[in-house]
């Protein structure tokens, strides 16, 4: 079989950019569920001008995708995904409540729906809401307009407790493509990931998720825990992690504060 020179290198090169993509798709993987290979083999067949990266949004768009505040602060931000549910939260909350720490969540539309007085509560104690969309569908596998309703429909289950459509969203994942980007760019909103992963979706032990934040913490950190999962979810970890590392990083001279105070929106 004959092939003219410039193939291989061409594919060589095609390869490479496809490796560089799941590499940074997996580094801002969420809940172990990073994108499928669904849009590695269509840049096979249309091997043009490939999706920017998460990274590459967040570079492109520095007002709108966050990955973790101001960083000349000696100041972190706790977040907890997929609120609520009803064993987690409560735990996540008397814990955060006995440390005196207030918090942000991102919360599950149908979630919300399912635990209203878990979702009262998290209101009620001060802490902050953000929208994880309404069934945790990875985004930027929906058509326009589902991807709108996944936010718009949140947005007013929230605005039920707060009283207000939310500044922040958090997709699952972490995924989220350009147009859908700019669409809440359009909206004055950010969309906020995270910088530090506890990786407590792995049911770890309290040590490993301890361990795993204070590794990643720098000044103006943003913190990714869950305080709900889904069948066969064990998120004690994640509770009894948090008076270990609020007592490390305030004894390291951290405060905690919540996104709007981090990012300074108030
Ligand atoms: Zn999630």
């Amino acid at each position: 079989m004959s092939m003219k020179p410039g193939k291989p290198i061409a594919i060589l090169l095609l390869v490479l950019v496809l490796l560089g993509c799941g590499a940074m798709q997996e580094e801002a993987g969420e809940g172990g569920q990073v994108m499928s290979g669904a849009s590695e083999a269509e840049g096979i067949r249309q091997p043009v001008a490939p999706p920017l990266t998460l990274a590459e949004l967040g570079r492109k768009y520095p007002e709108t995708f966050i990955f973790h505040g101001p960083q000349n602060v000696r100041a972190v931000a706790l977040t907890f995904d997929d609120a609520p549910d009803d064993t987690f939260t409560p735990m996540v909350l008397d814990a955060l409540k006995e440390a005196g720490v207030q918090a942000t969540f991102f919360v599950v539309g149908e979630r919300v729906e399912k635990y209203p007085d878990v979702m009262r509560r998290i209101v009620q104690e001060g802490h902050v809401v953000g929208n994880h969309s309404y069934n945790h569908a990875n985004l930027p596998t929906l058509s326009e307009a589902a991807f709108r309703s996944q936010i718009t429909r949140t947005d007013e289950l929230i605005r039920q407790y707060t009283g207000y459509i939310p500044s922040y969203i958090r997709p699952p994942y972490g995924n989220i493509n350009e147009p859908q980007l700019q669409w809440i760019a359009s909206q004055k909103r950010k969309v906020v990931n995270w910088n530090v992963d506890s990786l407590d979706w792995r049911n770890l032990p309290r040590d490993e998720v301890v361990a795993n934040i204070l590794a990643g913490v720098k000044p103006g950190a943003i913190i990714l825990q869950h305080s709900g999962g889904g069948v066969g979810a064990d998120l004690r970890g994640t509770a009894e992690a948090i008076p270990i590392v609020v007592s490390q990083l305030k004894e390291q001279g951290y405060r905690f504060e919540t996104i709007p105070r981090l990012l300074g929106d108030f």
